[in-house]
């Protein structure tokens, strides 16, 4: 925990040549990586950094879902098979939520865009994006890391049984609420869902290097680690 209290408060870990200022910097950044590549605890990290917020499409999705409205019940037929939500929902889903007045300084937009015909409805839509941040890991660690994954039901925070054990067994630092393992976690949904990563979202990895936005990150066994992969390869 102390880690990432110092990340939150830290400047110096950004480096002097670093070109993204800490203070009053507009970043819109795009985390492009497997489903349990580490994206959605970086993200919180950079988050805190730069005081902006984490827009992750699959968090919303699933909120929707356990409230229940209209859009949970067209998104949970798809989620629970580890398929993607339709274009056209997900496009209306990010349109609406970057127009909040919280993304004025900046996003992070995690799990999105997640194939070509998204980035596309991206790019035209008067969205500026900064930076592609791709974070690389094998698929078995992967598969070994969904296996332990808790999320907490209540602020979508992420635990892992090894690797980043809650204070309290079953209950979230941030919030109290209760840690459930996600349902698309199972072995055979994770399996269905890096297949479509292979096929649908890694060609985005190519369509943002041809437009000099990408920025590769190699995951690390740990989280610190790969936090401070994510710097130096931000701070270039
Ligand atoms: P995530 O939490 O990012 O792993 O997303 C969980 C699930 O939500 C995915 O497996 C998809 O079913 C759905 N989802 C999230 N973002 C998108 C998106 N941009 N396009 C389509 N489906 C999405």
């Amino acid at each position: 925990m102390e880690f990432y209290q110092q990340f939150a408060n830290s400047t110096k870990l950004w480096g002097k040549d670093c070109k993204f200022e800490r203070i009053g910097v507009v970043m819109k950044l795009i985390i492009l990586a497997a489903p349990g590549a580490g994206k959605g605890t970086q993200a919180e990290l950079l988050s805190k950094h730069f005081n902006i917020p984490t827009i992750s499409t699959g968090a919303i999705l699933r909120k929707n879902i356990s409230d229940g409205p209209r859009l949970g019940e067209i998104a949970g037929k798809y989620i629970n098979d580890g398929k993607f939500v339709p274009d056209e929902v997900m496009i209306e889903v990010v349109s609406d939520r970057l127009s909040k007045d919280d993304c004025k300084n900046g996003f992070i937009l995690d799990g999105f865009p997640r194939n070509i015909a998204q980035a596309e409805a991206l790019d035209k839509s008067d969205i500026e994006i900064d930076v592609v941040l791709t974070i690389e890991v094998a698929d078995e660690t992967i598969i070994e890391r969904l296996g332990g994954r808790l999320e907490c039901k209540n602020c979508g925070s992420t635990y892992h049984k090894v690797h980043r054990i809650p204070k309290v067994e079953g209950v979230c630092d941030n919030c109290g609420g209760n840690l459930v393992t996600r349902a698309d976690d199972k072995p055979e949904t994770v399996k269905e869902r890096l297949n479509t990563y292979h096929s649908q979202t890694e060609p985005l990895k190519k369509y943002y290097e041809e437009k000099g936005m990408l920025k590769i990150a190699y995951g690390k066994e740990n989280i610190s680690d790969t936090a401070n992969e994510v710097l130096k390869v931000l701070g270039e």
